[in-house]
């Protein structure tokens, strides 16, 4: 297993993080646990920093905060000078119950409701990044209503398609998101501003999907973004002082997966946009663009307690785990992979080929098949890395099993930031019609 930012081993054999032995962290919070590396946390977004903005002081780096959205985590993203993405009206209330700056808040979704635009019109949010045409006159009326003149970014699909999995691509033209720019709608919408007075049009947006590995697929599109900016001055007299090119920056997850660095991420967008702002003799625009999983990804790692183990000689030995599917669905949902490594033996050779199960009622609920791990006992804590994106954001109560809880970790000190469900938190929101009450049976 890869040792990911402070991950170390310690002189008991125990798996460490932030100064914190992962082993101590099971028995005093319990498991499942989820453990995020505050420092990791923080020197990646120093690298964003330093790629994307120092050089260019009018960048943005902003947080997709779909891939783990918690008010302690958004503090985090504040200080370190991070805008935010938000998705729902849910999201926009993390923000704002963590006093994030609404100026630094981009309003993203393909299905905003009329109460959300309002929500994040009374609170003033920097950008609401419309994603269609019924939302451009939705957010018009209501913004001339409020007395309020947002500034708006239109979601572009340009056309592209990431090599990643389908649910995870969305630059393709046959996408719920976006207006389409290969068969002129993108232009349209642009065209069709004319008509919104209360709509303060910034610039274009697009993201071509997650977990994208190729540099050249941002090259490939931050130049047809930008050739589109060139082809809106061009028909509109129009310059966007801003272009929005999204996240999707690819992490380790397995030594399948060869992430490029933020370095390079930064040179292959800020080299084609500069090269095209001068070809084209346009000011270069602000590049704002939107990391989650890189951002949080590798800092975060889940502490399981292993129960039953079952062998079916000649096949497969299964090492069960106290949760699965409903705290990380992703290897169900997207064949994702995962390593892991029993954070009690961390000394001990990996000399068994097991395959990681949940407790959840499904064959599916599969956590990693067929890695290679110490000998494992009930009792044993498992831990598995790099699940601090889209495990705890897609977490469900299926088979009724309580959310985990989530501690930060920082120089040996952790921090409870979201406490684990407990049984009375499952039942909370369930009533009994009063005819089914009180009756013996
Ligand atoms: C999901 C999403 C992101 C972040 O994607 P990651 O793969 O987590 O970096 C950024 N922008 C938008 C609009 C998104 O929907």
């Amino acid at each position: 297993m890869k040792l990911h930012g402070t991950m170390t081993v310690n002189s008991r054999g125990h798996l460490e993080i932030g100064g914190c032995d992962t082993v101590s962290l099971a028995g005093e919070f319990g498991t499942p646990l989820i453990v995020l590396d505050e420092a990791l946390i923080r020197e990646t977004c120093r690298q964003y920093i330093e790629a994307f903005v120092k050089p260019y002081p009018g960048n943005q780096v902003v947080y997709a905060s779909k891939a783990f959205s918690s008010p302690a985590f958004c503090r985090i993203m504040a200080e370190e000078g991070v805008g935010l993405d938000v998705v729902s009206g849910g999201e926009l209330y993390f923000a704002i119950m963590s006093h994030f700056p609404a100026k630094n808040i981009f309003f993203h979704g393909n299905n905003k409701s009329p109460a959300e635009l309002e929500m994040a019109l009374s609170h003033q949010v920097g950008y609401i990044v419309v994603d269609n045409a019924d939302e451009l006159k939705m957010l018009n009326s209501l913004a001339a209503s409020l007395g309020v003149k947002p500034a708006v970014l239109l979601r572009i699909t340009p056309g592209v398609e990431a090599h990643t999995h389908e649910y995870i691509q969305t630059g393709q033209i046959d996408s719920k998101f976006g207006f389409t720019l290969p068969n002129g709608q993108a232009l349209a919408a642009v065209k069709s501003l004319a008509d919104y007075p209360c709509l303060d049009f910034k610039g274009v947006h697009c993201h071509i999907g997650s977990q994208v590995f190729e540099m050249d697929s941002y090259a490939h599109t931050a130049r047809i973004m930008f050739e589109f900016l060139v082809q809106i001055r061009q028909e509109t007299g129009i310059v966007c002082p801003i272009l929005n090119l999204g996240g999707g920056f690819g992490i380790y997850y397995t030594a399948e997966d060869r992430p490029a660095t933020i370095e390079d991420y930064a040179a292959a967008v800020m080299d084609t946009v500069k090269e095209c702002a001068g070809k084209y003799n346009y000011p270069l625009p602000r590049v704002i663009i939107e990391p989650g999983r890189s951002i949080i990804g590798n800092a975060g790692t889940t502490l399981y307690t292993v129960g039953t183990i079952k062998t079916i000689p000649g096949f497969r030995k299964y090492v069960a785990v106290d949760g699965g599917m409903a705290d990380n669905i992703r290897p169900s949902l997207y064949q994702a992979k995962y390593e892991a490594a029993i954070a009690n033996k961390m000394n001990l050779p990996a000399e068994v080929t097991v395959s990681v199960t949940g407790k959840c009622c499904e064959s599916g609920d599969m956590l990693i098949w067929d890695i290679e791990l110490p000998q494992a006992e009930r009792g044993d804590i498992l831990a598995v890395p790099s699940t601090g994106a889209y495990s705890y954001a897609m977490a469900s109560n299926y088979n009724n099993l309580a959310r985990p809880a989530v501690v930060l970790v920082r120089e040996g000190k952790a921090d409870l930031i979201i406490e684990r469900e407990s049984y009375e938190d499952l039942i909370r929101k369930h009533k009994i019609p009063a005819r089914l009450q009180g009756r013996n049976l």
